[in-house]
């Protein structure tokens, strides 16, 4: 326990105040500066020194341009700034993208959402991270920013490997971009910890997908917390596309997404159980949404 009184080690704090300063910041160190955005990560991790001590800290609330939450026709832009707390309270996610809605109240607590964003918590990559099977199956983007211009990536190809993405040393993450779901989309989060959501995700299961009459026209199927990266389960998925929905097709389906992860053992669950809780997650998931 000792190891959260440790004191902060020593960085130059720095509050840009522009996009652009930020950008020139990053650009010039590299490696050597860290963002922060809620810092509800990464000041634990410089705390117990998981992570090495950069020169720089920047710290950037004063960015208004990145506390932007819109939806329109288009989809839902998240601003980097956004914290989870506003996104679990939005009515046009609550109504449309459901799955991002269970998620964000199902992160930390109140205060901690209150400061934390979405966009942290993927940059932070951790396998558990709530926001990532629903993002996944959203099929969001991830806008990202250096002095030398702007790229989007998908998400399927954001997380690169245990806290690993695809941000390139001098850029940062402006905003995430979820499409609006077809008509009649439906979405849906379930989370498994072992006792309340102020835990990390022991296993995570988002499913998306559209029902014409009996059959299901498209599924999407994202695991969290049972293999390096957030995965989707692409032969659980296959079984179900375009045919007809029965409860034998979901377990059929809830039993593949189990065998296709790879989940570890640790201090927290054993990899059996792990496997197990995807199985009953997935078909929890798949027969609140396609039955
Ligand atoms: C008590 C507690 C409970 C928690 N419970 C949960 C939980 O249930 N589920 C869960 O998923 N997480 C949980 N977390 C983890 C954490 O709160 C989330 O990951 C949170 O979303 C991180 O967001 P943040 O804004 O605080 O990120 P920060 O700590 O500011 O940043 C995290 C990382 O992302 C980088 N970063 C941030 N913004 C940008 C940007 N715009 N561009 C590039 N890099 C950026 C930072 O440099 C850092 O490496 C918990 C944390 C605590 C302390």
């Amino acid at each position: 326990m000792a190891v959260f009184y440790r004191r902060l080690p020593k960085f130059e704090y720095l509050q840009p105040d522009s996009l652009e300063e930020v950008l020139s910041l990053m650009s010039a160190n590299r490696e050597k500066a860290k963002i922060a955005a809620g810092g509800t990560d990464l000041i634990v991790q410089l705390r117990r020194r998981e992570i090495p001590t950069p020169d720089y800290v920047l710290d950037i609330k004063k960015i208004s341009l990145l506390k932007n939450l819109t939806a329109d026709q288009q989809g839902l832009k998240i601003g980097a700034l956004v914290p989870i707390a506003e996104i679990a309270a939005s009515e046009s996610v609550k109504k449309n993208f459901q799955a991002l809605a269970q998620s964000s109240i199902n992160i930390a607590s109140p205060q901690i959402r209150n400061r934390a964003t979405f966009t942290g918590n993927i940059c932070n990559a951790v396998p558990s991270a709530d926001s990532a099977p629903p993002l996944l199956v959203l099929d969001a983007s991830v806008k990202l920013k250096s002095v030398k211009g702007e790229r989007s990536v998908p998400i399927a190809e954001f997380f690169t490997g245990v806290r690993k993405t695809a941000i390139s040393p001098d850029e940062i993450v402006t905003e995430i971009f979820v499409p609006q779901p077809a008509s009649g989309a439906k979405s849906i989060y379930h989370k498994h910890s072992q006792r309340h959501s102020m835990d990390l995700a022991l296993v995570g299961a988002a499913v998306y997908s559209i029902k014409e009459g009996d059959t299901c026209r498209e599924i999407r199927i994202a695991l969290g917390a049972v293999a390096p990266t957030p995965m989707r389960a692409a032969k659980a998925e296959k079984i179900l596309s375009g045919h007809k929905v029965t409860q034998q097709l979901i377990d059929e389906a809830a039993h593949s997404a189990a065998a296709e992860c790879s989940p570890i053992d640790d201090h927290r669950a054993s990899a059996e159980y792990r496997r197990d809780m995807v199985q009953v997650l997935v078909r929890r998931a798949l027969t609140e949404i396609l039955l």
